[in-house]
């Protein structure tokens, strides 16, 4: 059967099987490279349909796809569904005894499935390396593809064995690695340590149409009163409010019930029995509010929350666009709106710090997937700074251009920034002091202390460092947390770097040599609207 032959015959299993119309974006670009003989990355995020992508192929091909995911609860569930809708499916897992193990394998040597979902402990296993050496594997599908990078949110050490068990197979079979997190640094991993031979890439259906973005910058002391007003605003609406601890789920969600709200919670501090009550109520609309850390949102499928507000920035790009996208799944316009103030930003830095101590990962490991984290939590500062379209730069970050067309006018249902809802500020000049600071502390000190050398202060602290003496010292006339802001801006584009261990310091970033570059401007956005005197400079 020719490419073109496979392609139609991939068409009517979708229609036969999955009783679906047509391939949705993406979808058809991963099965006729499949088909074709050619590995695939596919980028698509979380309800994407990534799936399709691999099940029709497994039906169309002759002999038995191998589906590797993490997912070992999900799998049973799975090879259910597929079960009912005609596919010979399989799995292999922990849960299975030994026994049942042995009985799956026996089976799919005699050709009895065309896909088996297997985890990637089982590389390790001689009974299945066997089987594997026998068997026709087509196609080897890596689901959350991610989890080999060091540098993603999901390392796991076990998915490292997939390359070298690709490459052990007498016959290669054609991969394709799925995932919805995709950075630069991981998809480079992904096609790396995969061993995927010249892939097709595809990144689709990051963009959400129906989502309006905001970010808005308020003292902790103020969130509650925003929060309170955009509510109101959407009283009789459905909607989740995150946070990132929980005591402030707590203390949100008794400040909603209080002004009559009718809220509810969720973390994992809470019973398994009143975190499966609550999502219910949030569910059956009965309490349409959701107050929750990140552990709630997994398979959650309610279509008519129409808005998400964040309470603190989360950790990163991923994690935020996860969380937002829960809002308008039924296609109607939902508002996402992002609450911060620095204080996140340093929350962020420490359960970077205090979080990965992964019991299967080296110290070198360790510190190799904090520093994939810090870079992370920067993209995700670099969201709450940017002055660009916040639409464009979340399909940036997946890797979609996210250009409109025709370059008409910034309409103000896209986000706050194209609403122009914020005053850009130019802080080019300080932004140069203070990497010319940091060039003389040679990142030794933390962000306090260039802030204090640059405004000349009097401390006994600078004195006894020696650092009065210093060239840049007392040449910036600016306020204390313009400056600071300035330094984390600079952290967010990468210019700077900042530790947050016991002694953060601030050090060059990757791209500090463009900050000394004549065309390097930086500016800051302020919201709200503050009045602001120009910051001057005494050089
Ligand atoms: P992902 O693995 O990317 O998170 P899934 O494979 O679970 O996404 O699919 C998400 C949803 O989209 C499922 O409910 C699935 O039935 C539906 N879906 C997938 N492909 C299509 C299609 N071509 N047409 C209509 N619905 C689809």
């Amino acid at each position: 059967m020719g490419d073109r032959g496979r392609l139609e015959a991939a068409r009517e299993v979708l229609g036969a099987y999955f009783g679906y119309d047509s391939f949705r974006a993406g979808q058809e670009a991963v099965v006729a490279s499949v088909l074709a003989g050619r590995d695939v990355l596919a980028v698509m995020p979380t309800g994407a349909g990534k799936s399709v992508c691999y099940q029709v192929p497994a039906v169309v091909l002759d002999g038995l796809t191998l589906v590797i995911s993490p997912l070992v609860s999900l799998m049973a569930d799975q090879v259910r569904s597929l079960k009912e809708a005609g596919v010979r499916g399989a799995y292999l897992n922990s849960t299975l005894s030994p026994s049942q193990q042995g009985e799956v394998l026996r089976r799919a040597s005699a050709g009895a499935y065309d896909l088996m979902y297997v985890a990637p402990e089982r590389l390790d296993d001689p009974r299945f390396l066997a089987f594997a050496r026998e068997a026709l594997i087509p196609l080897v599908a890596v689901d959350e593809a991610h989890c080999v990078s060091q540098w993603g949110q999901d390392f796991r050490p076990s998915y490292l064995a997939i390359g070298d068990f690709i490459a052990a197979l007498p016959c290669r079979p054609v991969v394709a690695a799925l995932t919805a997190t995709a950075t630069g640094r991981v998809r480079a991993d992904i096609v790396r340590l995969l061993g995927l031979a010249d892939p097709a890439v595809t990144v689709t259906g990051f963009d959400r149409p129906n989502l309006r973005f905001a970010v808005e910058r308020h003292e902790p002391k103020r969130k509650l009163a925003r929060l309170d007003r955009f509510i109101d605003e959407r009283r009789t609406e459905s909607g989740i409010v995150y946070c990132s601890k929980r005591a402030t789920v707590e203390e949100v969600c008794a400040h909603l019930r209080e002004r009559g709200v009718a809220a509810t919670r969720y973390h994992a501090g809470l019973s398994p029995d009143e975190r499966e009550s609550n999502q219910r109520a949030f569910v059956a609309d009965d309490a349409p509010v959701m107050v929750a850390t990140n552990a709630f949102g997994m398979g959650i499928d309610k279509s008519n929350v129409s808005y998400v507000a964040h309470f603190n920035m989360p950790g990163s790009v991923e994690a935020y666009y996860q969380e937002a996208g829960r809002a308008g799944r039924d296609g109607s316009s939902a508002e996402c709106l992002l609450l911060w103030c620095d204080g996140d930003i340093a929350t962020g830095r420490f359960f970077i710090e205090q979080e990965s101590s992964n019991e299967a990962l080296t110290p070198e490991e360790s510190e190799v997937v904090r520093a994939g984290r810090r870079r992370m939590l920067e993209s995700m500062v670099g969201y709450c700074y940017t002055t660009d379209c916040l639409r464009r730069y979340l399909l940036r970050y997946f890797g979609e251009d996210g250009e409109s067309e025709g370059g008409s006018a910034p309409d103000p249902r896209c986000c706050s920034n194209c609403a122009g809802q914020f005053e850009a500020v130019d802080v080019t000049a300080e932004a140069r002091a203070v990497m010319r600071c940091v060039q003389a502390l040679r990142g030794r000190f933390g962000k306090t202390t260039v802030v204090d050398v640059l405004r000349g202060a009097d401390t006994e602290n600078l004195r006894q460092w020696g650092l009065t003496g210093l060239s840049c010292y007392g040449s910036v006339d600016a306020k204390r947390p313009l400056l600071l802001e300035v330094v984390e801006l600079l952290a967010a584009g990468e210019y700077l770097a900042i530790t947050e261990g016991k002694f953060p310091v601030v050090g060059f970033g990757p791209r500090y040599r463009e900050a000394a570059e004549e065309d390097f401007r930086l500016t800051m956005k302020q919201t709200p609207k503050p009045s602001r005197k120009k910051s001057a400079l005494r050089e």
